[in-house]
Order: C-alpha cells, then sequence, then structure tokens
C-alpha cells in the first residue's frame, strides 16, 4: 500500500499547528483547542476531542496522528526514582526518568539515541551516535511520563523538565527547540523558563543561538576547570575551548536580568577532585552568576575512572563555598535501576539483544 504518512501533531509547536489547520481549510484557534486535548487531557484520539466539529475530527483521523513512542519496560526505585525505556523504531531505544524531590518532580528527557560526543566519563558516548529524536519523539517522553503521573492536588506530578538524559540536546538543535516552545506555551505544558533546562557539553555556536532564540534554563557540563584536562575528559573541548564557553555563559547571562548557570561537575577520584583544581574552578567562575552541581561520578561496567570520596568531594565543595560560590552536592538517585546520570541505556539495546537470546534459549528448553 502507498499510503501518505500521517501527520503526527505530538510536539509541533503552536505556530506550525496553526499552519497545518489553514493548510486544512479550518481556522487557526483549532490549534489551540487541539493542543490542549494533548497536553492537558493527556488524549491521542482525535474522536474524544469533542468540543471540535466531527467534520473536523473526521478528516483530523484519516490524516493525523498523536503518537508517542512505544514503552519496553517501566521501573520503580525504591528511593521514587521511576525509569522508562520506549522503543524509537525497530533498532533504537531511549531512556526517560523521573526524579521525585519533595514538591519538585523532574523528568529527565533524551533529546538523541546515543551521543557523537564521546566523553570519557559517560556510558552514553559508549553506544555512539545513532541519530537524532524527533519534536515529537522528545515531546512524547514528557506526554507518556505525565499521562502516567498525572495530578496531585490538582498540580502535575511533573514540574520540572531537564534535557540531561541521552545526547547532546544542542546538537539536535531544530527539534530542541520546537520541543522547548511546546514545553513552555500555554496551550502545550506551561511550564515556566526557569523549570526547562537544557545542558550543553559546550556547542558554543549553538549556546549563542539558543539564546538569541528561546528563553530558558541553561546548565553547561563543564567538568575541568582548564584546557588540558577539560580536553580529556568533555573532548569537544578542543573545538570550543573554556574561553569560549565563558564568553556563551556571559552573553546567556548578561540577556536578561537575573539569569545565572547551572554547572555541572562530575567528581572523579583522582582526576579533577583535587584542591588545585577547585581553586583553578573558583578563579575560572569568578563574578558569573552561578550555581555549582557537584555530581558524584556513576561508574559503569569497563570505565577507568572512580567516584571520589565523600570527604574529598566535601573538602572540594568547602572550597568553592569559601570562594564565594553556591555549591551543592547531588544526590545521586535510582541507583537500584541503573536510572543515575551517565548511566542511560547503551542497555536498550543490549537489553533486546539478550531477552532475544533468551527467548531463543527458552524455546529449546523442554516443557513437560
Ligand atoms: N550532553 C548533555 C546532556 C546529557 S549529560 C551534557 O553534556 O550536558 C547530563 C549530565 O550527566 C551531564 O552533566 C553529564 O556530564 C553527566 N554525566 C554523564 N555521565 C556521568 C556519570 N557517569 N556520572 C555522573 N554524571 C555523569
Amino acid at each position: 500500500m502507498n499510503e501518505t504518512p500521517k501527520v503526527n501533531l505530538l510536539g509541533m509547536p503552536r505556530d506550525e499547528m496553526e499552519a497545518y489547520f489553514v493548510s486544512l481549510g479550518e481556522k487557526p484557534f483549532r490549534a489551540r483547542q487541539v493542543m490542549k486535548w494533548i497536553y492537558e487531557a493527556g488524549v491521542a484520539d482525535f474522536a474524544q476531542m469533542t468540543d471540535i466539529a466531527k467534520s473536523l475530527r473526521e478528516k483530523l483521523i484519516e490524516q493525523a496522528e498523536v503518537r508517542a513512542p512505544e514503552v519496553m519496560l517501566d521501573k520503580g526505585s525504591a528511593d521514587g526514582t521511576h525509569k522508562w525505556l520506549l522503543r524509537m523504531d525497530e533498532k533504537n531505544g531511549i531512556e526517560t526518568v523521573f526524579i521525585p524531590d519533595g514538591e519538585r518532580g523532574t523528568l529527565c528527557i533524551s533529546s538523541q539515541v546515543g551521543c557523537a560526543l564521546d566523553c570519557t566519563f559517560c556510558s552514553t558516548a559508549r553506544q555512539g551516535f545513532n541519530r537524532n529524536l524527533s519534536a515529537a519523539e522528545i515531546i512524547g517522553q514528557v506526554w507518556l511520563a505525565n499521562n502516567q503521573l498525572g495530578y496531585q492536588k490538582g498540580k502535575r506530578i511533573i514540574t520540572n523538565i531537564v534535557f540531561m538524559g541521552m545526547g547532546e540536546p544542542l546538537a539536535n538543535y531544530a527539534n530542541v527547540v520546537k520541543a522547548l516552545k511546546v514545553l513552555m506555551d500555554d496551550f502545550g505544558y506551561g511550564l515556566s523558563k526557569r523549570r526547562v533546562t537544557v545542558s550543553t557539553s559546550g556547542i558554543v555556536p549553538a549556546m549563542h543561538r539558543l539564546n538569541e532564540e528561546i528563553d530558558f534554563a541553561l546548565a553547561v557540563s563543564l567538568h575541568a576547570p582548564n584546557d588540558e584536562l577539560r580536553d580529556i575528559l568533555v573532548p569537544i573541548n578542543r573545538k570550543y575551548p573554556i574561553s569560549e564557553l565563558m564568553d556563551a555563559c556571559w552573553a546567556y547571562v548578561k540577556k536578561k536580568p537575573h539569569r545565572h548557570i547551572y554547572v555541572e561537575y562530575v567528581m572523579l577520584d583522582g582526576v579533577n577532585d583535587k584542591d588545585e583544581h577547585a581553586r583553578q574552578l573558583a578563579k575560572l567562575l569568578g563574578g558569573l552568576p552561578c550555581k555549582v552541581n557537584l555530581i558524584p561520578f556513576n561508574p559503569f561496567p569497563g570505565t577507568p575512572y572512580r567516584r571520589s570520596p565523600l570527604e574529598r568531594i566535601n573538602a572540594f565543595r568547602d572550597i568553592l563555598v569559601r570562594k564565594g560560590l553556591v555549591t551543592v552536592t547531588r544526590r545521586t538517585r535510582g541507583d537500584d535501576i541503573d536510572a543515575a546520570c551517565g548511566q542511560l541505556a547503551g542497555q536498550v539495546l543490549d537489553k533486546s539483544r539478550r531477552a532475544a537470546r533468551m527467548a531463543a534459549h527458552m524455546t529449546k528448553v523442554p516443557t513437560r
């Protein structure tokens, strides 16, 4: 059969959806109605969108769809963390993680299958780069998680979104911008810009561009206070060294009042966690409105790195605090379900292959 593929409305920014409705011979405001059904009510079935004329519903059923990725695995952790393994297509899977913390519920989403950046302490880098996620696949993660977790006392359980799952969001620029628009649109998820964080390893030109295009919260994966060390840990540094990264950070904080940056710093035993590194870091960040997040390294099979001991992390933090930097140590969460930072997927495909092997094996076991 040679059917034209349906238009997936999930993840489509409002202006694009308005243009789509106009192309169907409809009024643009239909986009807002349909978006409310999709995002507020979590409805994918056009037949249920009862305030929309039947003729339009029929048109939509024929030509469009609201299609989220398929859930392969859905796992809860003892600490309330929740992880979903989602199938993107026959070959690709990604992970999405929900992290509750008091009133706040953060969903950590992926922007790519795998990653091209090769940061030496990250397990996603191990699997290499497969492909970019579409805006539908990015927003699909939020849609699925929101539908499952829902509301508590009239408020959404998911209050914050961070692009800290698999992939480098700024290497998938166009689709990430679309997703940001839907996340922050009043007819989408209506999240404030402070609650949507883009985390980047420092693709400097894309940082400047995004800063011009949209408002968002910025996290920078710094991990080293000098180029010599950062060249090794975050190899994109060879292309965009720390001085250029700092310029992009300053451009971001200066664009609007009261802005600050989250600086991410993974604590690697004996590698980047010495007093000297803390002093260099304080000097580098001196004056920049920022909050430093120290992330205890999460080991994965085959990694040469170890997590810094807690006393070392505390001593490092104390130096930064004495130099006037707001510094917090990130708690590791979801360890028991491999949902912690840097532990995401790479396992997805292995797991499914392992599952296939096991299934093949099982059929050989004689049943009585
Ligand atoms: N590519 C983006 C977003 C994905 S990584 C970026 O680099 O920011 C999200 C965060 O997890 C980053 O700060 C990353 O450096 C950190 N991370 C990656 N691997 C980790 C590991 N094994 N242990 C702890 N943190 C890790």
